[in-house]
């Protein structure tokens, strides 16, 4: 999953982005208004951190201008403690949650984590597909009572497939998903990282497998039929 801060506070940003490129999100920051207007413009990214407090064009506008074009994403804003018209204004204008300046990381994490559950029709904190199973929360999986060990990064496409399993995905779709503005890998490199994914869940019984032309594509169907 891919999340587009948008923060003009230095450090608070790189608070953000360290915890969240721990937990494999791909994250990309921008510090004004204007650069994430256009960011969110190109539809590159799964959800959106937007603090309101911004020079030049502040965060309702941002917001207010992302929902008139009818995008969907899921945004979750920043707001500073005594500003509760902020808040109230960026629920009216399509803001999905919000977070209150100064706020725990641990807390924003898990709310942000909900959010992305909500925006993908995902209920619970593990995803599922067969035997195969990923907590979101500890970062560890099983396929049956076999615990299985994966890179952030390959934990990041895997993520990707299960949440989107049943639908077949391209290469680039997978890319940028789990691809920052700085990331240089190529779209081979995504190919690499499928073959890891293979040799460490075919042996269980998982595949996940290549639409010639298309992309791949992880469904249960094919995870239980190897049972
Ligand atoms: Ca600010």
């Amino acid at each position: 999953m891919r999340v587009l801060i948008v923060e003009d506070d230095d450090l608070l940003a790189a608070g953000l982005l360290k915890v969240l490129e721990q937990s494999g999100y791909a994250v990309d920051w921008v510090n004004n208004g204007e650069l994430a207007d256009r960011a969110l413009n190109d539809g590159e990214h799964d959800l959106v951190v937007l603090d309101i407090g911004l020079p030049g064009m502040d965060g309702l506008q941002v917001l207010k201008r992302l929902r008139s074009r009818g995008q969907t994403i899921p945004v979750m804003i920043l707001t500073a403690r005594d500003d509760v018209s902020d808040k109230v204004r960026g629920l009216d204008f399509g803001a999905d949650d919000y977070m209150v300046k100064p706020f725990e990381l641990n807390e924003f994490e898990a709310r942000l984590r909900a959010l992305i559950r909500r925006a993908v029709g995902v209920s619970g904190v593990r995803l599922s597909c067969g035997n195969l199973v990923l907590d979101t929360i500890s970062h560890r999986a099983w396929v049956g009572d076999a615990e299985v060990a994966f890179t952030v990064r390959e934990w990041a496409v895997l993520e990707y497939l299960l949440i989107h399993q049943g639908q077949v995905l391209s290469k680039d779709r997978i890319l940028q998903a789990v691809c920052n503005w700085d990331d240089s890998i190529s779209p081979n490199a995504i190919e690499v990282y499928m073959s890891r994914l293979r040799s460490k869940l075919e042996p269980l019984g998982v595949n996940v497998r290549t639409i010639r032309g298309f992309g791949y594509l992880l469904d249960a169907q094919d995870a239980e039929s190897e049972r």
